[in-house]
């Protein structure tokens, strides 16, 4: 995906529609930076403005991923070729965050074991003494909610029967019993309880 040459199109059709970065800016309801950062090619849209965008510029979203009014010829290898690239972000973002996720349990984790072992072994008063055990407590089941939410949504979880990959809800993967990333959950397709693996694709 060549964010340079989107930029360049988006730019080129809001200036067709004769509509300056800021009119265009208030219209979807964010800053005139993002629409600046979009045409110089820094960023992509939010998914979420995607579609009122390509109304506003009258483009279709596979224009709007090509940089490129896309013949209706190409359309449907131009389509294969952007959703395969999205499909690849997604999946490159998915492995990002799930490193995230052990970096906040490990962090958390590791803050409430120091902050219980001084309040355990140190010299203070009860009171100080309580502060640290419920400020550790709630550093450790903030990272560990945290933790939990990525592995929610980053990627699937496969069904270990019929191999249906899902995206569980947070109550589900919260109250599985699991060994690391792999949870014992209902498959959604099939009904059948089983282990389930995390799987990216
Ligand atoms: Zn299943």
């Amino acid at each position: 995906m060549d964010l340079i040459k989107i930029g360049k199109f988006i730019s080129s059709k809001r200036k067709e529609k004769d509509i300056t970065q800021s009119e265009l800016a208030e219209k979807l309801n964010i800053s005139d930076r993002a629409i600046s950062k979009w045409e110089n090619g820094i960023c992509l849209p939010d998914a979420g403005n995607i579609p009122i965008l390509c109304e506003i510029l009258g483009i279709t979203i596979n224009d709007l991923f090509s940089g490129e009014v896309v013949d209706m010829k190409d359309n449907e290898k131009k389509l294969e070729e952007n959703l395969l690239e999205m499909t690849k972000i997604k999946e490159e973002k998915d492995k990002q965050l799930l490193a995230l996720e052990y970096v906040i349990g490990f962090t958390a984790s590791v803050t409430f074991l120091i902050l219980i072992f001084i309040a355990s072994y140190l010299e203070m008063g009860t009171w100080l003494r309580i502060l640290l055990i419920v400020v550790g407590s709630i550093i450790f089941a903030f990272g560990v909610g945290n933790a939990l939410k990525i592995e929610q949504v980053a990627g699937y979880y496969e069904c270990s029967d019929c191999h249906h990959k899902y995206v569980p809800t947070y109550q589900s993967v919260f109250w599985a019993p699991h060994m690391g990333r792999t949870r014992k959950m209902k498959c959604p397709n099939c009904g059948k309880k089983g282990w389930h693996k995390k799987v990216l694709k």
